[in-house]
């Protein structure tokens, strides 16, 4: 088994690290504060790649393997989570959705924008009434001649303020998920609105929105997928979402293990660094085993999509683990740092508030455990 990286990956690493430790780590407490990120940096975080890795060169992407994506959360989670969202959301779930299941026309439209985030998209799956129960969602696309009008309401939709196209998840039939179709919707078409959803715990930086969709009006050529098959594309979409937010929380456990080593060593108290007691120390262990323990679930399934295989348990794996290991690492982290840890003059606090999120969105862990368990033993038990 070779778990070394090729000198592709390493170099690609290399240059997300130096380019996020200058234009992110310097400015990723005022943008917390602030609630948002200087959208500047987004066609910086494009040249060097970020926003195509998961796109074809023939649509403007780099057309990069999953590892290399795989390390680039990493760095994005490790640097700031609000700017991971902001990728992995756009190119990540709304692009590859485009490219595994739209017309060529809709591939030629899109992925070269979201590639070079000359646009930037956002996923419209969860509403007010149905969170885990996706299938069950209620806004309504009907038919009127050669065009969809599509009403309803989605809640907590990651780039929602920012993005100019969601992929809008709507039911055109009541068959449960099998009545869910998939929508490309311009976000300047007449009848659609975006809130801002403020005062969150975490992932400050990032707009989160709601979404209102009034008599929003559009072709049949914005259609993605088969009428019906929605449900199945957010589905496979979110397996591959997951895979970046299990990396994203590798570098949430990266950045803690970092943070306390170095505090630690510093740090004096009884005459000597506190680094030198075992019971601080027994802290720094568990982070670094989380820290392992995350990005080999994470490397598995990201090798797993590499070589074509069958990835969604390994996914699902990958992020149920990673996303509680990034809660543990951060509160051990603070427990390093004492009361240091509680305020935002290191990052420790930062990336517990981040970290919280990710056990819940793209599938909380009971629903990671239901979808492990129902692969373990061949019966859902999820309703
Ligand atoms: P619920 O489904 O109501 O769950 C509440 C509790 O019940 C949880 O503990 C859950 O695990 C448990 N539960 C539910 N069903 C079961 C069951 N069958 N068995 C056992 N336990 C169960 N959604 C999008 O579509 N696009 C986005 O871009 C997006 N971004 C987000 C960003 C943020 C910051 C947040 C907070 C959420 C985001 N979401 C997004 C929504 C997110 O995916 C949902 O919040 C998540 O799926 C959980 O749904 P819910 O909040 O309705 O919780």
């Amino acid at each position: 088994m070779d778990l070394s990286l090729t000198e592709e990956q390493q170099a690609f690493r290399d240059l997300a690290r130096d380019f996020l430790e200058r234009e992110a780590v310097p400015h990723r407490m005022r943008w917390d504060h602030e609630e948002s990120v200087d959208l500047a940096i987004v066609p910086k975080m494009a040249e060097l790649g970020f926003f195509g890795l998961t796109i074809p060169e023939r649509y403007g992407g780099v057309g990069g393997d999953y590892v290399t994506y795989s390390l680039a959360m990493e760095e994005l989670g490790r640097a700031d989570s609000a700017l991971r969202g902001i990728v992995s959301v756009s190119s990540g779930l709304v692009g590859k959705s485009i490219l595994d299941h739209g017309t060529e026309e809709q591939k030629q439209e899109w992925l070269p924008r979201l590639a070079s985030a000359t646009a930037l998209g956002c996923f419209g799956l969860t509403e007010p009434g149905t969170g885990s129960d996706a299938g069950n969602l209620t806004s309504r696309a009907v038919r009127d001649g050669s065009d969809w009008v599509i009403d309803g309401q989605k809640l907590f939709i990651t780039n929602g303020t920012w993005a100019d196209v969601s992929l809008v998840f709507a039911r055109t039939s009541d068959e449960g998920p099998r009545g869910v179709t998939a929508f490309l919707v311009p976000t300047d078409t007449p009848g659609f609105e975006a809130r801002e959803v403020r005062n969150k715990l975490g992932l400050r930086g990032q707009a989160t929105a709601e979404l209102f969709l009034s008599g929003v009006r559009v072709p049949d050529s914005a259609r993605l997928g088969e009428v019906g098959r929605g449900f199945r594309i957010a589905m496979g979409t979110l397996d591959k979402g997951r895979l970046a937010v299990a990396s994203g929380c590798v570098g949430i456990v990266q950045g803690c293990l970092e943070a306390s080593v170095a505090y630690a060593g510093e740090r004096r108290q009884f005459g000597k660094p506190i680094a030198s007691f075992q019971l601080v120390q027994d802290l720094i262990a568990d982070i670094s085993l989380d820290a392992d323990a995350a990005r080999l679930l994470a490397w598995r399934c990201a090798d797993l999509v590499d070589r074509g295989e069958p990835f969604g348990i390994a996914a699902s794996k990958a992020k149920l683990f990673a996303s509680e290991a990034a809660v543990r690492a951060a509160n051990n982290a603070i427990q390093v740092h004492g009361g240091a840890g509680y305020v935002d003059d290191f990052p420790v606090a930062k990336y517990l508030r981040d970290a919280r999120v990710m056990t819940l969105y793209e599938g909380t862990s009971q629903i990671q455990k239901l979808i492990i368990g129902r692969a373990e033993t061949g019966i859902s038990a999820f309703g």
